[in-house]
């Protein structure tokens, strides 16, 4: 019966990388050979494309140990007692602790993003793939189309998927010797557009003209924060720069006068846009670079985000800026989506945490 249920799977998964135009340039035969064939081959190598990791996952052991791995490089451990005194129940694919307290049988989703939810694992990571890898994002439209889930559920799924991407809290601040771009933005709008009750919801969640103000630092070697804050005054984006960047860094920003003082704290460089956009080395281009990407796939995929979850699309952004190919760090899709799996434990998000509902029950 499991193998029908596999069998299933890769044809449903199957036709989900033939509707997407992604990964298109394998260049081997791939297409050519047989399922069979092609099973095994995925059960060996760990994926490295949507393609391979679809038909990876399709099979509910390589979902367990590729999670495993990434879990627990040291071992499974109970999740709510730490001990390594436990055994698996294959038919149950659920472990037991041998401590007697209560949730004393667990499975790989306890304690991780994945927890209470019914989907199953494999569209699990191929949503992940898709999110951690795709430049402009991915709505949950299209996930709901590809893995045959509601669109609520898909919706629902790719906000825990954010949470997972979010990662940990940075414990050093960024600048020292690197050079920091920091730059503003603001995000939505368009609220002429809106159904009256929306634009009054969002009005009220960001002020004036119903765009939320956003704040980004980004250090020449890749590291970026973003944050919504609730302006643009001095006192606000002061503060936020003064908690992130250590003291003594060159610092460049455009000429908005909320920037002005940096220089008692840092080596504060201006470049005013009226004028020109770089002088030297002094410019904010690789934040332009990010807000550009962040608005493409705010506009083109998510076409409209409320304020209120506006930090998990920049957290999501974040993620693929941070971890994009470049020469000092060359990663790829499957180097994304692995640190991104790493990423799923002790981060768990609730239907009502993350719409202020409590109809948790749908999903
Ligand atoms: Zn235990």
């Amino acid at each position: 019966m499991i193998g029908t249920e596999v069998q299933q799977n890769v044809h449903l998964l199957e036709a989900v990388w033939k509707s997407r135009k992604m990964n298109t340039c394998e260049g081997n035969n791939i297409l050519d050979s047989s399922r069979q064939f092609l099973y095994h081959l995925g059960m060996k190598t760990e994926p490295k494309t949507l393609q391979e990791a679809i038909r990876y996952f399709a099979d509910a052991d390589n979902c367990l140990n590729y999670i495993i791995a990434r879990r627990w490089p040291k071992g499974v451990e109970c999740p709510t007692c730490g001990s390594k005194e436990v055994s698996f129940v294959p038919s149950r694919r659920v472990w037991q602790c041998k401590t007697r307290h209560p949730k004393c049988q667990f499975s790989v989703k306890v304690g991780s993003i994945f927890e209470d939810s019914a989907i199953p694992l494999d569209k699990w990571l191929t949503a992940m793939w898709m999110l951690a890898n795709c430049k402009n994002g991915v709505s949950s439209y299209e996930i709901a189309r590809d893995l045959g889930i509601t669109q609520k559920s898909a919706w629902f799924m790719l906000q825990r998927i954010r949470l997972a991407l979010q990662g940990n809290k940075p414990t050093v601040k960024m600048g020292g010797s690197g050079e920091i771009e920091v730059d503003e933005t603001f995000i939505g709008g368009k609220a002429r557009n809106m159904h009256k009750s929306r634009r009054m919801r969002r009005l009220a969640a960001t002020g004036v003209g119903g765009k939320a103000p956003v704040l980004g630092m980004l250090q020449r070697d890749g590291k970026v924060i973003t944050m919504v804050v609730p302006n643009i005054g001095k006192k606000a984006i002061q503060q936020e720069i003064r908690n992130h960047v250590a003291a003594g860094s060159a610092i460049y920003t455009d000429a908005l006068l909320s920037y002005y003082g940096l220089n008692t704290d840092y080596l504060h460089r201006v470049i005013d846009h009226a004028e020109k956009y770089v002088e030297g080395r002094v410019h904010t281009n690789g934040m332009e670079n990010f807000w550009s990407l962040l608005k493409r796939g705010l506009n083109g995929t998510y076409v409209s985000v409320e304020p209120f979850h506006l930090f998990r699309y920049l957290d999501e952004q974040t993620f693929r800026f941070k971890n994009r190919a470049t020469k000092d760090n060359p990663m790829n899709d499957a180097d994304r989506f692995s640190l991104a799996v790493s990423q799923i434990v002790g981060k768990r998000l609730t239907y009502t945490e993350v719409t202020g509902k409590d109809n948790q029950a749908q999903f």
